[in-house]
């Protein structure tokens, strides 16, 4: 039959909407420009459906989804690190995940699983289905190459690498990095996610391919790196960028509000879909937006001591009071800023030609979507593989400026307003600026016909369809 003979992937996002959207972008370019029929298995706790389906919704229709059975995550103490939150979602979903491999390969041709950076857990499953497994790194190649490092790492040295006496090289070439801006998960030795970090190289080793969200002409060095035959990742297919393609609509406000100021004149400030500060972080942030008298379009959510774990298991809401704001502010930048509760169509505020400087927790979904489109970046790295991003932006790539917080760990309002500056009106900005349109120029060469990301989704499509 014909359904029969079309090759079928499935894939599996573990919780956090960068995951999703990166798999749903490659799985659009497989259906539609190698004729393969997708379907998402989608491990949850019930927490965010809502945003989830707002970006499966709108697939075409040889991309479908199904949500396992919800897990229960009411028993993890409070204080349960991120990613062992995500990683227990799945790991609790398996049995459900086992039955809906097994009926999808009864009824399709399935070719391939698909998991993200955390899904390795689901290898077990494709192996009993005599199914190849592949893994799409929705971070940068160099963060990869941290992976794969770690190991020797932990050999080297007793002490925490924040500690180190000199900074580490992951690869040849590879921009020099202090031991506090590697990932998380390795900053705390005594911790369990350091032991999760330190085996997730061997659980790599098990695909049968790596898809990194990244270009060629991106990390050159590390995808020389990463792609050397005999070394010990599998195959890697750079396969990027891949960013969300615009779904909110036009009326939107801030949109409109765009319309209406000068050419490459605003900053755009978030922080991701998980990115918090606490409250003395949101007022200096909020004073510093004030005194660059620049324009921006800031994307807040409500402040949190923790930086990570608040919103990321939880619902965007859209009205949210903004009582955290120092007084008068939204009168005092009324006109001149625009302030936006919780979730903003990124994508297209980017892409709009009044936005100039984008001050960005370089989660690298963000860092990508920029690059795109050519935007600057002032990066304030919070999290994950954050710091590490913040590194290749400012001393490899230099398209963007660094913020440093003071010993409390904040970042002060000076500070602020003197990035935003130099990032919008300074000559130093201007060769960022430029700098960041080249990079945007070989983004587009990469899924140009011929181009380096262009030909290794085909040979891999090539592969999954032999
Ligand atoms: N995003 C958005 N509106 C927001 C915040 C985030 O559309 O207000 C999108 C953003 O465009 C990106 C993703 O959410 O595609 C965030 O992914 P990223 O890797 O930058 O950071 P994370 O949320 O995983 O920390």
């Amino acid at each position: 039959a014909a359904a029969q003979s079309t090759p079928h992937i499935a894939m599996v996002p573990t919780p956090g909407m960068g995951h999703l959207i990166s798999l749903t972008e490659f799985a659009k370019r497989l259906v539609r420009y190698h004729n393969f029929t997708v379907t998402f298995l989608i491990p949850h706790d019930g927490s965010s459906k809502k945003s989830q389906l707002s970006v499966l919704e709108g697939l075409p229709t040889s991309i479908s989804h199904s949500f396992l059975p919800p897990t229960d995550m009411s028993n993890l103490p409070a204080d349960t690190p991120i990613e062992t939150r995500i990683i227990l979602t799945l790991t609790r979903s398996l049995t459900d995940l086992r039955e809906s491999l097994r009926a999808l390969a009864e009824s399709t041709r399935l070719v391939a699983l698909l998991v993200d950076l955390f899904g390795f857990p689901a290898f077990d499953l494709a192996a009993e289905l005599g199914v190849p497994a592949y893994l799409f790194y929705s971070c940068n190649a160099m963060s990869l190459c941290s992976v794969f490092h770690i190991p020797k790492l932990d050999q080297m040295y007793t002490c925490e690498y924040r500690d180190l006496p000199e900074p580490v090289q992951f690869f040849p070439g590879c921009v020099p990095v202090q031991g506090i801006d590697m990932i998380d998960p390795v900053q705390n030795r005594q911790d369990d996610t350091y032991k999760l970090a330190l085996g997730v190289a061997k659980q790599y080793q098990r695909a049968a391919g790596l898809l990194v969200n990244s270009f060629l002409d991106l990390e050159p060095a590390a995808f020389k790196f990463l792609m050397q035959k005999g070394g010990e990742p599998p195959p890697v297919y750079p396969v990027g960028p891949l960013i969300r393609t615009g779904l909110e609509s036009r009326s939107d406000l801030c949109l409109r509000w765009l319309d209406d100021q000068p050419n490459v004149s605003v900053l755009y400030v978030s922080f991701g879909s998980g990115g918090t500060l606490s409250l003395d972080q949101i007022r200096e942030l909020a004073f510093g937006l004030e005194e660059s008298g620049h324009r921006f379009v800031w994307v807040v959510k409500s402040p949190s001591e923790d930086s990570k774990n608040a919103t990321f298991f939880k619902e965007q809401i859209a009205d949210e009071p903004l009582w955290f704001l120092p007084e008068g502010f939204l009168e005092r930048t009324k006109g001149l800023g625009m302030v936006v509760p919780s979730w903003a169509p990124q994508v297209q505020i980017l892409s709009h030609g009044s936005t100039g400087g984008f001050l960005s927790h370089c989660g690298w979904n963000s860092v990508l979507e920029s690059i795109v489109n050519g935007v600057p970046i002032i990066a304030w790295p919070l999290f994950a593989e954050q710091r590490l991003n913040a590194v290749e932006l400012t001393t490899d790539l230099k398209v963007a400026l660094r913020v440093q917080p003071n010993e409390d760990g904040v970042v002060e309002r000076r500070q602020i307003s003197e990035c935003i500056k130099r990032l919008m009106a300074s000559e130093e900005g201007k060769m960022l600026r430029e700098r960041m349109t080249a990079l945007r120029l070989a983004a587009t060469t990469a899924f140009a016909e011929d181009g380096s990301s262009t030909k290794k989704i085909s040979e891999l499509a090539d592969i999954w369809n032999h």
